[in-house]
């Protein structure tokens, strides 16, 4: 009996091995791609390098991916459906929504008090997604995002997170945040969604690896919930052996059963395209956890029981229902 919902159906838990929790297949805009110059996106070759990247990645030792596009970044289920049916690996989606500041002019005009005056359509959008399906498909969502950007707590940002919360206690799925440590910004994510209900071990707090303060990084954990270090590869943000340093003494005061490691990648990016990643980023890809960052914890004393802890135990944990 399956319990995590993949693009391929249902499996159960033991079946995910390692997890990368926070993944991209594709980022893309849908609207603008092969309109604004230079903004290109030729399907078929997407495919087939995503295909190839994601077999090798499997034989890798990587047993599924958490592909945390949501609206917003361009989610395209048929298409990644299509991939996810040609690899040996697990691929998760995801619902939410991905704004920095607003969202778009539908959400302004639809929802209580509004001048068409329902129920939150948000909501609705998130529990279909993970209980019926994603739009056409049968495809349903393991995790919803939310996030808080450069913008900080604006109105639209407030009512993601509210509708996050709503969803998380009709279906207990797990809520995984895009957050920004320099401004410590996860503890307000982690008390706001606290207070409206979802119980702190069922938050994740994305791209905590960003920072080096471990004090902030303890509070979360402390506090009850997982975080993100999620971002090897990355960098121009921070780079790898400082990534690591920080996991390094996590581990050694206690903490490998709240932290979960991925790359953030994507195999293809509007954001950041293809000639720059090779350029200026050139270790962020989703190979890297298996080939470059694993040898590192290695080489520094990480024992096998807390990479499995951080890489099986605790993604399944997320993945699954709340018991
Ligand atoms: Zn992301």
């Amino acid at each position: 009996m399956g319990v995590v919902p993949t693009f391929r159906g249902p499996v159960d838990g033991s079946d995910l091995g390692r997890v990368l929790i926070h993944e991209h297949i594709f980022v893309r805009n849908l609207e603008l791609e092969n309109i604004v110059p230079g903004l290109t996106f030729e399907p078929e070759g997407a495919k087939e390098r995503a295909i190839r990247e994601l077999t090798g990645l499997h034989e890798a030792g990587i047993g599924t991916v958490v592909d945390l596009t949501v609206p917003g970044l361009g989610r395209a289920v048929p298409l990644v459906a299509s991939v996810a049916a040609q690899v040996p690996m697990h691929v998760v989606a995801a619902t939410g929504y991905y704004t920095a500041d607003v969202l778009p002019l539908y959400f302004q005009f639809h929802g209580a008090g509004r001048l068409i005056d329902e129920p939150d359509p948000l909501v609705a959008m998130f529990v279909r997604d993970i209980e019926g399906g994603i739009g056409e498909t049968s495809v349903r969502a393991g995790m919803i995002k939310v996030m808080t950007g450069p913008a900080g707590w604006t109105p639209d940002v407030e009512r993601v997170m509210t509708a996050a919360a709503t969803a998380h206690a009709r279906t207990g799925v797990s809520i995984t945040t895009h957050s920004v440590p320099q401004v410590r910004n996860g503890l307000t994510q982690q008390r706001y969604l606290m207070e409206h209900g979802v119980p702190a071990d069922r938050i994740v707090i994305g791209h905590s690896g960003d920072t080096e303060d471990l004090d902030y990084l303890r509070e979360l954990m402390d506090n009850g919930s997982t975080i993100g270090m999620d971002r090897f590869g990355m960098e121009h943000v921070l780079p790898d052996d400082r990534r690591v340093a920080t996991v390094f003494r996590l581990i050694e005061q206690g903490y490998a059963s709240q932290m979960v490691l991925s790359h953030d990648a994507a195999i293809e990016s509007h954001v950041t395209p293809p000639a720059w990643r090779a350029r200026a980023a050139p270790h962020w890809r989703m190979g890297s956890m298996v080939d470059r960052i694993l040898p590192m914890l290695r080489a520094g004393g990480t024992s096998e029981t807390d990479l499995e802890q951080m890489l099986v135990t605790n993604p399944r944990r997320l993945l699954e229902p709340p018991p």
